[in-house]
């Protein structure tokens, strides 16, 4: 489903992604940690055009990335994209957050639009917060709003980068079980986070990724249990 072959991409002198060749199948669950500033994030931008790259090419479903326009709307229709500071409109309802792109961007009439927001908000448990603004939830419950938000517009992907890393402990969990039951329905998701107990549940593959590489790619099982790197070993041994 994506494609990425010899991406490579510089901010002035600093080169964050190097030479990143890989892909991801449909339906596949990949988790991509690593050191703060190895390229996680800038990795998940370039893969739905938030950010440009240098070189190399990156496809979905085929196609090269589109530069602008209509293709590019299209684009961010497929992408799902889910950040750690859950970016709601903080003046829409939450309900109107969630029917905001299928109305403008898939042109669905409101009434269609509300009744599959009410149903994908119900999925993630928060469908009694529907008319409320997002200042009045808990960061779970805005989170699982930002995800039924990118489910609306039936992506053929997700990205997450740190969906849970600005929540207190006591709401990873909530939004977790959302990524979980997502990834055993089937979405192809690619997700930044340092969740372990989410890549060993829910990933088919995890990428490590440091000083702008890929230096592992492997399953969950043998990244925890037998990383081939010094480096995976070192960052292993910090965070778990
Ligand atoms: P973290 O775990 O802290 O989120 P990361 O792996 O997501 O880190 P990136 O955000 O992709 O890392 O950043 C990679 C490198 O690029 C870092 O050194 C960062 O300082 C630099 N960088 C990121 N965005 C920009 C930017 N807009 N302009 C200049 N440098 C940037
Ligand atoms: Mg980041």
């Amino acid at each position: 489903l994506v494609v990425l072959s010899d991406v490579n991409k510089h901010y002035g002198d600093l080169h964050v992604l190097k030479n990143i060749s890989t892909s991801v199948a449909r339906g596949e669950v990949v988790v991509v940690i690593g050191p703060s500033g190895s390229g996680k994030s800038t990795f998940c931008r370039a893969i739905n055009r938030l950010e440009t790259i240098d070189s190399g090419t990156i496809t979905i479903d085929g196609k090269q990335l589109p530069e602008e326009g209509a293709g590019l709307a299209k684009l961010r229709a497929d992408v799902g994209m889910v950040f750690q500071s859950f970016n709601l409109f903080a003046h829409k309802t939450v309900l109107e957050n969630v029917t905001l792109g299928p109305i403008r961007v898939k042109k669905m009439s409101t009434k269609q639009a509300n009744e599959r927001a009410m149903t994908l908000l119900e999925r993630v448990g928060v469908a009694n917060q529907a008319n409320k603004l997002p200042a009045q939830l808990s960061g779970g419950q805005q989170q699982r709003v930002a995800i039924a938000r990118s489910l609306a517009m039936s992506p053929k992907l997700i990205l997450m980068d740190e969906p849970t890393s600005a929540l207190d402990p006591e709401m990873i969990n909530e939004v977790l079980d959302v990524m979980v039951e997502l990834a055993k329905e089937g979405m192809t998701m690619i997700v930044v986070t340092h969740e372990m107990g989410f890549a060993r549940k829910a990933a088919d593959r995890v990428l490590f990724m440091a000083d702008g590489e890929i230096v592992e790619d492997e399953t969950p099982e043998t990244f925890f249990t037998n990383p081939s790197s010094e480096r995976a070993r070192d960052f292993l041994a910090k965070i778990l």
